[in-house]
């Protein structure tokens, strides 16, 4: 598996999909999910010049951030127990998966301790699904007013995981609808708020999530291989 190759390929896969939406490549960021895979990975995307990583597990991302040589900034993306919000704290620049205000108020806490903010994303769960994380759309709004209160945590925008479909087309309604809601929150002008991202898009629908307006794609087994 060559990294550098896979990633050269989805750089020109996010330029190409900027352009046929009309949109300017840079204001997309990739996040390179590296779950599961060994820091040498990470250490080798890092020297083809990735800098974003994306991890879903809270040890796996304190063990890599500790081994990688290289200037990288982490973003965590996964499932996050209250309890270990603290480990978090100071390694990572970005959370995406934020979902109810009593990990956002453990996270402010953490961060208070820092003397520092944390930009965060609310995770929606637009497809309503049982079986995923994240906010019913209902509840994002209110739940974006309650965390604009806490002083240390910046509200960036939202993120979602539309369900699994062999066609990507089938999740573009699920990517919409997230903008649709990132829109309408942007429109009440909640005080400190902004909706600048929208974290959306993974190894095989990334193409369809920038046309609907994704800023920040996560893509783990189009760079890294299988998992
Ligand atoms: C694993 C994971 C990804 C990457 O998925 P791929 O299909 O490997 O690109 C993106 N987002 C989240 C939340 C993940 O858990």
């Amino acid at each position: 598996m060559d990294i550098a190759a896979n990633l050269a390929h989805i750089r020109e896969g996010i330029a190409a999909a900027a352009r046929k939406a009309n949109r300017d490549p840079s204001s997309i960021r990739l996040v390179a999910v590296s779950k599961h895979k060994p820091v040498s990975f990470v250490n080798e995307a890092a020297h083809s010049g990735q800098l974003i990583f994306g991890e879903n597990y809270v040890q796996e991302l304190a063990a890599k951030a500790l081994q990688v040589a290289v200037a990288v900034e982490w973003h965590f993306i996964g499932h996050l127990q209250s309890n270990k919000a603290k480990y978090l704290a100071g390694l990572v620049t970005m959370i995406h998966s934020v979902d109810r205000i009593s990990l956002a108020e453990e996270l402010d806490r953490q961060w208070e301790r820092l003397g520092k903010t944390c930009e965060i994303l609310i995770q929606v769960n637009v497809s309503g699904e049982s079986s995923k994380s994240g906010a019913t759309a209902k509840e994002a709004t209110a739940l974006v007013k309650q965390i604009s209160l806490l002083r240390n945590l910046k509200v960036r925008g939202l993120m979602t995981m539309p369900p699994f479909f062999d066609d990507p087309e089938d999740a573009r309604p699920y990517f919409r609808e997230l903008r649709e809601l990132a829109d309408s929150i942007s429109r009440q002008e909640i005080p400190g708020v902004s909706m600048q991202e929208l974290s959306m898009g993974m190894s095989g629908d990334y193409k369809v999530a920038i046309e609907e307006g994704a800023t920040l794609v996560r893509i783990g087994s189009a760079i890294f291989g299988e998992r």
